[in-house]
């Protein structure tokens, strides 16, 4: 028998490539951290869980539907997005998360030589992916935590294919305006995709915050990305989808895998977007309240922070982000270190319920005055 020449075998890029380890189940870091709580404000999931019409489809979903594979496409699914955003159903395609469309975005329209252009501190998956299917990613630097049109428009070249724009972003909650975003799209005329990745969209109610949706009618090259897993609270399902120009969508779909979406995320996903609109307006005053506890209580504390749109806060720390993220945990809480998004001692905290705000201004203020003794 020979040796299994690994390195002749796999390509240099992914090789190269330095694979993320997700963290440990939650039960699996409580006993490690030794608390019988956790508090999970790494994430930024809805801690409201989902809308109510949703808790009836999971109830409903019996074992004899468990053999039968889902709709390939997402039928009903895509008829409801037409209908609630006025599109055609031709226009969307959902994934398993809207981590497998970036994927199906960036193998639709990238070969070896072809670049990518996102920022440097933004949601990391569109640089991943872009890396291990052996894509050169250009990331620009943010400008004043802001994603920077003039220096993307500068790093543009006859290779570029895709630019990821996350509005507003994870983690900064910058966004750019309709004015921002519209002038960009003009100075791009056409060249390349633009994907604006509105994770966060239903969280954002400013009147200059552009819809990706809206913009698609004058710019085809716009791609939208949305989610479920964020304001729809359904992460556990696996579900968001992406919605451009039929044509655009018919080349992506090419390299989407099909079934890839289970069939209670596609029901649940129909019922979170129907007679939403209560739903939606709870959940952003439990994070505007969550807002109005910790911006005050940072403040008070000297620290900077970032609080802009989406369910979510970054703060520096005065400590090491790993070194505090560990005594958080000792004291149940689990928030997000930001040094694997580039903010080395920041982290950033998910926005919930009051009594677990409280709890988490209680550790935070133990923790920093045990270091500051
Ligand atoms: C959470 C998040 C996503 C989404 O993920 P899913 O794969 O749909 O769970 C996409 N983009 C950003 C910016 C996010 O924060």
């Amino acid at each position: 028998m020979s040796i299994l020449m690994l390195d002749k075998l796999v390509p240099e890029h992914i090789q190269n490539f330095e694979p993320y380890f997700p963290s440990k189940p939650d039960t699996v870091l409580m006993s490690l951290f030794g608390v019988e709580t956790l508090y999970r404000l790494n994430n930024n999931e809805n801690a409201l869980g989902p809308p109510p019409g949703v808790h009836r489809v999971i109830d409903d979903f019996v074992p004899d539907m468990v053999p039968v594979y889902p709709n390939g496409d997402c039928f009903f699914l895509k008829e409801k997005l037409a209908f609630k955003f006025n599109k055609s159903p031709d226009q969307f395609l959902v994934g398993n998360g809207s981590c497998e469309v970036i994927s199906s975005v960036i193998k639709a329209f990238c070969m070896k030589g072809d670049n990518i252009i996102t920022a440097d501190k933004t949601f990391a998956v569109y640089e991943w992916v872009a890396r291990f299917s052996g894509v050169e990613v250009k990331l620009i630097p943010l400008k004043d935590f802001r994603f920077d049109p003039d220096a993307m428009l500068d790093a543009m070249d006859e290779m570029t294919k895709i630019i990821f724009i996350c509005n507003p972003n994870n983690p900064t909650g910058t966004y750019w305006d309709m004015d921002t975003m519209t002038r960009f799209l003009k100075a791009v005329d056409q060249r390349c995709i633009v994907v604006i990745d509105e994770a966060y969209f239903e969280y954002v109610d400013k009147k200059d915050y552009p819809d990706a949706m809206q913009l698609m009618e004058t710019f085809s090259n716009v791609v939208a990305f949305r989610t479920f897993s964020k304001m729809y609270a359904l992460a556990a399902l696996r579900i968001g989808y992406l919605c451009s120009s039929p044509d655009v969508v018919d080349m992506v779909r090419r390299t989407h895998i099909v079934y890839s979406v289970n069939t209670p995320a596609q029901q649940a996903a129909a019922a979170a977007i129907t007679d939403d609109t209560d739903f939606i307006a709870a959940t952003r005053k439990m994070v505007k309240d969550a807002r109005d506890l910790l911006c005050p209580f940072f403040d008070d504390l000297g620290l900077s922070y970032l609080s802009g749109q989406g369910n979510y806060i970054m703060v520096r720390t005065p400590i090491s982000d790993t070194l505090l993220y560990r005594m958080l945990m000792k004291q149940g809480i689990m928030v997000r270190t930001m040094t694997g998004f580039r903010f080395p001692n920041w982290i950033r905290i998910s926005l919930v319920q009051q009594p677990v705000m409280t709890a988490f201004v209680n550790a935070f203020q133990e923790v920093i005055s045990s270091v500051s003794d």
